[in-house]
């Protein structure tokens, strides 16, 4: 078995530390192999005032940091191109300046994932110039974070996503052209599209860093691995032999799991993080 320098982690959220504190919460899920944290930078999201103590937390104890750009209303990159967007330049420099205090060293410059814009009322070409002109911002004003695009699960009716193709990806990099800019591969997404192919060797070389998550009987994507609806097993390999600067990061929604026991959340989270481990290690 090789040691493998691909980093594990899993979506923080305050719910997830219900009756019990932070280093207990993660010495099981350490131990399972958990090295990373990724934190959704949406400052509308319930219990928003506990994520940065928990983010600084995460970081003390040596995991690595890395962050959604927020994809829910109000926050939406329709109109950027056009300085129209509903969230003001204050409120997203605010956003990204949190994950910047992050880069004390080399080894731990966050992956920022981004969402290309969608609307159900702009062209598909304005939200294209409208996600480049947000990511030139973005890499101008923060000129240590890296980014990596998502490719996008599929778009509701009448809505238009950037992104929600592997080619359209692959495009926003190459127009792009920067060395801080890559992909951030989500498997559950591929599997939303019924895709069973292996992205390009091409595609592949420029994942910085990969969402898995499973999907329930329902069709609803962001749970943990406890329904066996995604091909890990044939995807998983191919993460590690490139070297990504992110993580491997295990996609959770805290809302959708405000049902669930949080003992149940618990033995989800450490066999999907031992699991992820095992895939990543073979
Ligand atoms: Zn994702």
């Amino acid at each position: 078995m090789s040691i493998t320098k691909t980093r594990i982690g899993f979506t923080m959220h305050p719910l997830w530390l219900t009756g019990t504190s932070l280093k207990e919460f993660l010495a099981p899920l350490q131990d399972a192999g958990l090295t990373a944290m990724e934190f959704l930078l949406d400052a509308h999201q319930r219990e928003w005032d506990q994520f940065k103590p928990l983010m600084t937390a995460c970081a003390d104890m040596g995991l690595y940091l890395s962050f959604h750009f927020p994809y829910s209303q109000p926050y939406s990159l329709d109109g950027f191109n056009e300085k129209k967007q509903v969230p003001s330049i204050g409120e997203l420099t605010a956003l990204l300046s949190l994950a910047q205090e992050y880069c004390v060293s080399a080894d731990t410059i966050p992956v920022i994932v981004v969402h290309g814009a969608k609307s159900k009322t702009s062209s598909r070409a304005r939200l294209y110039a409208d996600t480049l002109a947000f990511m030139r911002w973005a890499l101008d004003k923060f000129p240590q974070l890296l980014f990596a695009m998502e490719n996008l699960g599929p778009a509701a009716a009448g809505e238009i996503k950037i992104a929600d193709t592997r080619q359209e990806v692959l495009a926003l990099t190459q127009d792009l052209a920067d060395p801080r800019v890559g992909i951030c591969w989500d498997l559950g997404h591929d599997a939303l599209h019924h895709r069973s192919d292996l992205p390009s060797s091409q595609w592949l070389a420029k994942v910085f860093h990969v969402h898995i998550h499973d999907i329930n009987p329902t069709g609803l994507d962001h749970f943990p691995l406890v329904y066996d609806q995604v091909p890990y097993k044939a995807w998983l390999p191919y993460i590690q032999s490139s070297h990504i600067p992110g993580s491997v990061c295990l996609e959770i929604k805290g809302n959708q799991l405000r049902g669930w026991k949080i003992d149940r959340i618990n033995r989800s989270l450490i066999e999907s993080i031992h699991w992820i481990k095992e895939l990543l290690d073979e």
